[in-house]
């Protein structure tokens, strides 16, 4: 079977890579842009979306950065809604935004360093309603430190797939979620399409890059 390749851009020096070639071509944007700094490591990260893989970023992380502040550039870039609950899955235990205080359940206070080493893989929950399922893997340890005195820096991510209007073939940007539950195949739609479209116009989303895509009252 043919692997499907996952086209993106990374966010230094803007060069064209795919999921795959991502953490190579990152590091070399490194290490034109950047100088080498053994003190400042850094993980770098990759989280996609565990039911559509099309949807990847890659993350440049302080080595002693937080989980909260993981999930915070995950929030800020993918997700945010109306500040649901979210979860990481490490080694089998979780770390949720809001711990129960009556129970063990872990908070997302826990520096990067502690947890993570290259190669550990993992899974992260967003809403545990209409909920967004991502999972990631720690690529590597790396001597660069994030732009701009940041924890996270966002250094590479997919490009917005090529989503066409079911109607007539232009690119969409609305997505009907009356359709949506009914036939996923006709829910998405261009404006001239959606204006003449019979169901409710309140019942939709813009068309996103992002996994959240279509959920709860994500736009973007
Ligand atoms: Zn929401
Ligand atoms: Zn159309
Ligand atoms: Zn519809």
């Amino acid at each position: 079977m043919a692997q499907r390749t996952y086209p993106g851009h990374t966010l230094i020096g803007n060069i064209a890579t795919t999921k795959r070639r991502a953490k190579g071509d990152v590091m070399r944007q490194l290490k034109q842009e950047r100088q080498a700094d053994p003190g400042a490591e850094s993980w770098l990260l990759m989280f996609q979306g565990e039911y559509q893989p099309g949807y990847w970023i890659t993350l440049l992380a302080r080595k002693n950065a937080t989980l909260k502040a993981i999930d915070t550039e995950l929030r800020y870039v993918w997700l945010e809604c109306c500040s649901h609950l979210s979860a990481f899955t490490i080694y089998g235990e979780e770390y949720s935004s809001y711990p129960d205080r009556w129970t063990t359940e872990k908070g997302m206070n826990v520096p990067l360093g502690e947890l993570f080493s290259a190669g550990l893989t993992g899974k992260y929950i967003y809403d545990y309603g209409d909920s967004t399922y991502l999972t990631f893997k720690v690529l590597d340890l790396v001597p660069y430190a994030p732009a701009g005195g940041k924890d996270i820096e966002l250094v590479a991510r997919n490009d917005p797939p090529d989503i066409r209007c079911s109607v007539c073939g232009k690119p969409a940007t609305t997505i009907c979620l009356e359709c949506l539950d009914e036939s996923p195949g006709d829910a998405f739609l261009c404006d001239d399409c959606f204006g003449e479209h019979e169901c409710d116009e309140e019942m939709s989303l813009p068309v996103v890059n992002s996994p959240r895509m279509g959920q709860c009252a994500y736009t973007g």
